[in-house]
């Protein structure tokens, strides 16, 4: 029998048309609707043909394909009316992992945006005076707490996430004026945030001053002019400059711009509320250092060392604040209850000290023992069945991720992975073929899974996995 050639498994593929007078197909729409059936049997037939055309599919498993195409096209009906956005399990050793959702948060911040979605609340209410209230109080009376209640000048507010914070800090304070900031503080974060572009957007012009790796506080000083409205430190979240470096302390640029009269801002991106050292990082500068240090306005991300929801804060001078938050870019740029209910539970668990019900502080907080002893456990239930898998724990690092000190690594317990039939690429597709997918990193042509950022109940579900590809 002569081989068929691709252009002959095309031909057997029945037209959509076909497929729609098809009896299977007719009580598939009864159920689910003829528009949806229609766009999965065009789904499974562009399949069909991306499979022919890369030579993956010959004759006979492309019969055996259009025996079972109904079923086919029922899982992707069900498929396309079931959410999209799911759970992953993060077996990547990154805490904070921005395509991963950053920061997950904890049982009390998911009951608290429970209670406030599906209730009403005094999010802008009064309850005492039966007046009009403001949203902010309720978590300003917290970020008081926390920064030193002792300064009733010191304010916070919030905004969509850091990125709209730098925007409306800019625009508040420096529109149509010049902000200084050092060349080697011109950062690009993830995401297409850069702060040139984000300066030009506030409508404050950019004065660049010094060098990619050295700038001296007499940059600062010679580059001010009657047009200057700010001093801009920006923290150098995901990169370091090593060698021949030099940079202003922050007490060198408070004391220029208390001298000069003109603000300072820090722009922290990761924000640490408390000292990150007790769980195993390295110094960071946290919120209240830079405000203690003399730092006018600091801004920095809900969802990264914080541990909260996507939110920006802007904590800084009263003054200063104040005039942020009556700037109409601050109504455009507002968070909604939801955000302010979890927010409002994370800084609970911080000013009670209850740090291991905040879920990225419990991760920094795992030792490499306990990992390890986790890591060891799982390997047992899966080593019985094991077939073509070598399997061993091996020493390794975590990363912190999401803009903390890039060289911030914790140490760990990997499990590695190396298979004799599947590549550590094919592996680790096959890891997020599984519902719910699982992330592995790849590294040196194996897959490595670091449990740090695993949820103890979804060992199990890892387990089960690992079992099933061998
Ligand atoms: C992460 C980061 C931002 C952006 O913060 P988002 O909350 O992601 O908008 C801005 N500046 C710095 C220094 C950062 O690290």
């Amino acid at each position: 029998m002569k081989t068929q050639t691709k252009a002959d498994l095309f031909r057997e593929l029945p037209s959509v048309d076909e497929l729609t007078r098809s009896l299977g197909f007719r009580s598939l729409a009864k159920t689910h609707g003829n528009i949806a059936v229609t766009d999965a049997a065009r789904a499974v037939l562009a399949e069909l043909r991306q499979q022919i055309s890369s030579g993956r599919l010959d004759a006979s498993s492309l019969r055996l394909a259009l025996e079972g195409i109904n079923g086919a096209i029922e899982k992707q009906v069900r498929k396309s009316l079931s959410p999209s956005l799911r759970t992953v399990i993060n077996a990547t050793g990154v805490i904070l992992h921005t395509n991963l959702g950053r920061a997950p948060i904890g049982e009390a911040a998911i009951r608290h945006i429970s209670q406030t979605a599906t209730h009403y609340s005094n999010l802008e209410f009064d309850v005492a005076s039966g007046e009009r209230g403001k949203r902010d109080v309720h978590v300003d009376r917290l970020f008081r707490k926390l920064l030193g209640a002792e300064s009733s000048d010191v304010a916070t507010i919030v905004v969509n996430n850091n990125a709209a914070a730098v925007l409306l800090a800019l625009n508040t304070l420096a529109e149509g004026g010049e902000v200084i900031v050092s060349r080697g503080e011109l950062v690009e974060i993830g995401g297409s945030f850069r702060i040139p572009d984000v300066m030009a957007k506030s409508g404050a012009k950019l004065c660049e001053v010094g060098t990619t790796n050295r700038t001296r506080t007499s940059d600062y000083e010679k580059a001010i002019t009657e047009r200057t409205r700010l001093l801009l430190r920006v923290h150098r979240s995901n990169f370091e400059i090593t060698g021949f470096t030099e940079q202003p302390s922050t007490a060198e640029l408070v004391a220029l711009a208390k001298k000069r009269g003109i603000p300072l801002m820090e722009d922290l991106g990761s924000g640490a509320l408390v000292d990150l050292t007790n769980f195993g990082l390295s110094k960071e500068t946290t919120v209240l250092d830079s405000l203690r240090s003399g730092v006018d306005i600091v801004t920095y991300s809900g969802d990264k060392l914080l541990g909260g929801p996507q939110a920006g804060l802007i904590s800084g001078l009263l003054e200063l604040v104040a005039r942020m938050r009556s700037n109409s870019l601050f109504r455009a740029l507002r968070v909604d209850k939801l955000t302010y209910a979890a927010l409002e539970a994370t800084l609970l668990a911080y000013v009670k000290h209850e740090y291991e019900a905040i879920p990225t502080l419990a991760m920094m907080s795992l030792t490499r023992d306990e990992i390890g002893r986790r890591a060891e456990a799982l390997l047992e239930a899966v080593r019985s069945r094991q077939g073509t898998l070598k399997l061993e724990v091996i020493d390794g690092d975590s990363v912190v991720g999401g803009g903390a000190a890039p060289s911030s690594v914790l140490p760990t317990r990997l499990i590695a992975i190396t298979s004799a039939s599947l590549s550590a690429d094919e592996f680790s597709a096959r890891l997020r073929s599984f519902d719910p997918p699982i992330v592995a990193r790849v590294e040196q042509g194996r897959v490595l899974l670091d449990l740090r950022t695993v949820f103890r109940a979804q060992d199990p579900q890892l387990a089960a996995a690992l079992g099933h590809i061998q």
